[in-house]
């Protein structure tokens, strides 16, 4: 895995090599761990994280009964725009201010950290104070002032990839948050523009794997805005799970068909409480044959080699007997 299989693939394809060995920060070292990152007591790549909310914050009731339904179904942080990047000018552009008052009492109610994007670096600070997790959404990876921005506030950072990015120009962008002295990134996988009209996006669920062979960093998948289709998160948010996603970024509203931004691939609150019992099932079913191969591999089994989404940081550590002092499945569990 990683840097060993990494620069053959690379040449095959004819990809640079000067910018990938260039990741100085974020590369993945030989046996070096993968990073834990700490947001408001939830620690992203130790255990498994489902962010969940609005697209929009709308009113504060919605958010705020959006923000119970999905902490009640399981979420550890929940997610909601003031500022929305649109496609029109005319259309919602979001509530800003108000609605980064109305997630501060969203968090007061639920004791859910806050994950919600910055547009611009004059806003990077005082939106800082409202967010526990700032997001840079795919219109913006590549907006290099608002990276060293991001990179300056010394907040944890939510990357998602960019619409037409490649792998190599994500990472750099990670490169430039943390060589601004933030090593609190987490990458987010959101689908890019490709051929296909189908979807809204083609969700690349590959980056998992190829994330955690060339980087440190703790990476998620978003499959509302990966698909833009309601029957496709699901399989998708299991796939991504299997691939060994450290957490899914989901879009969930008290009544989607009223949404003033992505209504067509927001969840109701039932739906992402199927969807939430239909994860924990599968992390159980995977922890449960990580913890059958690591006792396999212990009596010299060669059937033992673990598969894809057993590479997941927290399947790893529930097969090493927990090492770490909390239990990665205790969530998974109850
Ligand atoms: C979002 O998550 O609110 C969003 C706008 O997503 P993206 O930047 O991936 O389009
Ligand atoms: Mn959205």
């Amino acid at each position: 895995m990683g840097r060993e299989s990494g620069p053959r693939a690379r040449t095959t394809f004819g990809w640079s090599e000067i910018s990938m060995n260039n990741l100085k920060l974020t590369g993945k070292k030989p046996g070096e761990d993968r990073s834990v990152i700490e947001v408001g007591g939830v620690r992203i790549g130790e255990e498994f994280v489902v962010i969940a909310g609005p697209c929009s914050v709308e009113s504060e009731e919605q958010t705020l009964r959006t923000a119970v339904a999905v902490k009640e179904a399981g979420a550890k942080m929940l997610r909601g725009g003031a500022f929305k990047p649109r496609t029109s000018p005319y259309a919602f552009q979001g509530l800003g201010l108000k609605g980064l008052k109305i997630l501060d009492k969203a968090k007061r109610e639920t004791g859910l950290p806050i994950v919600t994007e910055v547009v611009d670096t004059r806003d990077v600070s005082w939106v800082g104070e409202y967010a526990d997790l700032l997001q840079i959404g795919a219109r913006n990876m590549q907006n290099f002032s608002l990276l060293r921005e991001v990179g300056k506030s010394g907040k944890p950072i939510l990357l998602k990839r960019g619409m037409y990015s490649t792998l190599e120009e994500w990472l750099n962008c990670a490169e430039y948050i943390l060589a601004e002295g933030n090593d609190k990134v987490i990458l987010c996988e959101r689908g890019i523009r490709t051929f296909e009209t189908y979807t809204r996006n083609t969700l690349d669920l590959s980056m998992v794997p190829a994330v955690h062979a060339e980087s440190h960093l703790p990476i998620l998948v978003d499959p509302s805005h990966g698909t833009g289709i309601l029957y496709m998160i699901e399989p998708m948010s299991l796939s991504a799970v299997m691939a060994g996603a450290d957490g899914l970024e989901i879009e969930v509203h008290v009544d989607p068909a009223s949404a003033l931004s992505d209504k067509d691939q927001q969840l109701t609150p039932e739906a992402f409480k199927a969807l939430m019992r239909r994860i924990t099932e599968l992390r159980e079913f995977m922890a449960e044959r990580a913890m059958a191969d690591a006792d396999a591999a212990k009596r010299g089994d060669p059937s033992a080699a673990p598969v894809a989404g057993q590479n997941h940081a927290a399947v790893r550590a529930a097969a090493a007997g927990a090492s770490s002092s909390r239990d990665p499945f205790a969530d998974a569990m109850d």
